[in-house]
């Protein structure tokens, strides 16, 4: 799979103020603020960076945290998971294989059947509704 390689500056251009800081420099959207937070509607949730599929909406559920979540990924074979020790905690990255964004967390206290729970930032995504 080829990176989807830009400049610092191409993506200045291309994403939004906040879509950059998160993508881009690892920022996290406040709680309760992001567009899918509470979102219900099905399809793909795609990267907002290189359009790359994600997530599910069948796998999202809510967490009550403040940021989109999801118990599974779309395929495992388009996100990366990264142990993460800053800020004095031991977490795990999820980021977009393909373009590197930052996505958010990976935590081990969602629902069955894997346990986990993703806790990403709305700002990172795109969602492609399904027309039925
Ligand atoms: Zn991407």
């Amino acid at each position: 799979m080829t990176k989807s390689l830009r400049t610092e500056q191409q993506w200045h251009e291309e994403l939004t103020p906040e879509q950059f800081e998160i993508c881009r420099n690892k920022g996290t959207e406040r709680p309760f603020t992001g567009i899918y937070e509470d979102c219900k509607k099905v399809g793909l949730y795609h990267c907002i960076c290189c359009g790359s599929i994600l997530f599910d909406s069948e796998t999202k559920f809510d967490s009550g945290s403040g940021w989109p979540s999801f118990w599974d990924v779309s395929s495992s074979e388009n996100i990366n998971e990264i142990i993460d020790e800053s800020h004095g905690m031991k977490r795990v990255e999820v980021t977009c294989k393909s373009c590197d964004a930052h996505l958010g967390h990976v935590f081990e206290d969602g629902p069955q059947p894997t346990g986990l729970r993703y806790c990403i930032n709305s700002a990172s995504l795109n969602l492609k509704e399904k027309s039925c």
